[in-house]
């Protein structure tokens, strides 16, 4: 969530003087309304205006969706490398440990929701903007694996700016080696169920988001391979005022059902009772 800045004014020799606390506000990046960060929380960081979906963390979306108490996090020492020894890489690798506490951009683990057992992963887009790497791609194919072992369903929530250029084709490839792995899943008849936020984008999209057996959307995040402007400038047409959004992607036959923050977890409780039920009456 953006906070803070926007009630600072400059002093006569420069300096930025800040005139109250550091996030005690919140602005809205859509409607642009500024309301008490308390507030804003307790709405479930959704904007009490507009119900712009806000960014927020895998803390508070484990908070908000699986039972208390009950994610077990696997695979957390798995991070990229820079095998193309790319300028900066290291760096912003570090820094973005540093700011989120998490060795990569996303977080998986078993976890139960309402007394149901699943895999779950969880994009941190605070994290290299949640862009797919080498071991984001091999983070999911490890819970992709173990829930073909141990025929458990498996949650994702999406969140990503596409593929990291900085590992090149590598991290193209985890595209494939997704979807690779969730055909598999498929063949086994193992429920996939694809819960996508703000933003949803590129290599992402492409692979593992769009591949769900049931692909639920927060609304009003921004979905699609690209963005409106590539869009534009591909198709020589206008395109749509809500192209590449939740509704957009809904009209469109790309998301299954546009469901608000406050109603994720009963709609996955739900959906997973009704898809463990389905398995055990269709062969
Ligand atoms: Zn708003």
């Amino acid at each position: 969530m953006a906070r803070g800045g926007w009630f600072r004014k400059q002093s006569r020799n420069g300096a930025a003087e800040a005139t109250v606390p550091d996030g005690l506000w919140s602005k809205c990046p859509r409607c642009g309304v500024i309301s008490f960060a308390r507030d804003v929380e307790r709405n479930l960081n959704v904007c009490p205006k507009c119900e712009y979906h806000h960014l927020i963390t895998v803390e508070q979306r484990l908070t908000l969706t699986v039972d208390e108490n009950s994610f077990v996090e696997m695979d957390a020492g798995i991070t990229s490398l820079n095998p193309l020894a790319f300028p900066d890489y290291d760096d912003k690798l570090n820094s973005d440990r540093a700011k989120t506490g998490r060795k990569e951009a996303i977080v998986t683990g078993r976890a139960k929701i309402d007394g149901q057992t699943l895999l779950i992963g969880i994009a941190e887009f605070g994290f290299r903007a949640g862009s797919m790497g080498g071991a984001v791609g091999e983070k999911i194919v490890r819970l992709l694996e173990l829930a073909e072992q141990e025929n458990l369903p498996v949650i994702l929530f999406t969140a990503s700016g596409g593929a990291r250029m900085q590992e090149g084709l590598l991290s193209l490839m985890q595209m494939a080696k997704t979807s690779a792995a969730l055909a598999r899943l498929d063949q086994a008849r193992i429920p996939y169920i694809v819960v996508i936020t703000h933003p949803t984008t590129g290599g992402v999209y492409a692979s593992y988001a769009a591949l769900g057996d049931v692909i639920i959307a927060e609304p009003g995040a921004t979905v699609g391979l690209a963005g409106r402007r590539v869009g534009n400038q591909d198709m020589g047409a206008k395109l749509p005022e809500d192209f590449q959004t939740t509704e957009f992607q809904y009209r469109c036959g790309m998301v299954d059902q546009i469901v608000h923050r406050r109603d994720v977890r009963g709609t996955l409780g739900k959906l997973l009772m009704f898809l463990t039920e389905a398995r055990t009456y269709v062969k």
